[in-house]
């Protein structure tokens, strides 16, 4: 694939620096709002919206990258576990309709109650904001619970954490 300056993650455009990791069917991609620190999105390259629509070489590869990232991230965050999550469909809380997967490194007492981070990631969602509109709102006015409690980073921050993390898959 040739380089671009930015990829589709459904209705989103992506910025090429927020990008850390390009497979053959994958990209690992820092996240606009994370959950916790470090908690960063393996998607597929193709655009589709369910788990169920990949072949098997792009769960293969969505896999062992989630993999992957795992061992990079656990190790960078100071975490000694790891959520790896896949919402596929909206019944489900998929919010992007591009099929992803969610890799969050954990750590004892993140949480107070564990599985809480399972109701964070349903309520992760940037909504229906652009890229854009999503980092013009970082530090503006606050639309609703998700974004008085989480307000999406800025290019620059997004960058310096996936340069980070792609020297680190060196
Ligand atoms: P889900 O609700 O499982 O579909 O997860 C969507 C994930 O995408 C959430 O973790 C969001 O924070 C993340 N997200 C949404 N828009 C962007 C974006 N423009 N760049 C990076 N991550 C995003």
């Amino acid at each position: 694939m040739p380089a671009s300056s930015f990829y589709k993650f459904g209705p989103h455009s992506i910025s090429a620096g927020q990008v850390f990791m390009k497979t053959t069917h994958c990209l690992g991609l820092v996240n606009l709002k994370p959950i916790l620190p470090g908690h960063v999105l393996v998607i597929s390259r193709r655009n589709v919206p369910r788990f169920l629509d990949l072949s098997p070489e792009e769960v293969t590869d969505m896999f062992q990258s989630a993999q992957r990232v795992g061992k990079i991230i656990e190790k960078e965050y100071g975490a000694t576990s790891l959520t790896i999550a896949c919402q596929d469909g909206p019944a489900a809380g998929q919010t992007v309709p591009h099929c992803h997967v969610h890799v969050i490194p954990r750590r004892l007492g993140d949480f107070e109650n564990n599985d809480d981070i399972y109701d964070e990631i349903a309520r992760s969602t940037a909504e229906l904001l652009t890229n854009d509109d999503a980092i013009a709102a970082a530090g503006a006015a606050k639309h609703g619970v998700d974004f008085e409690e989480r307000a999406p980073r800025t290019e620059e921050e997004m960058a310096k954490e996936a340069a980070r993390l792609e020297s680190l898959l060196a």
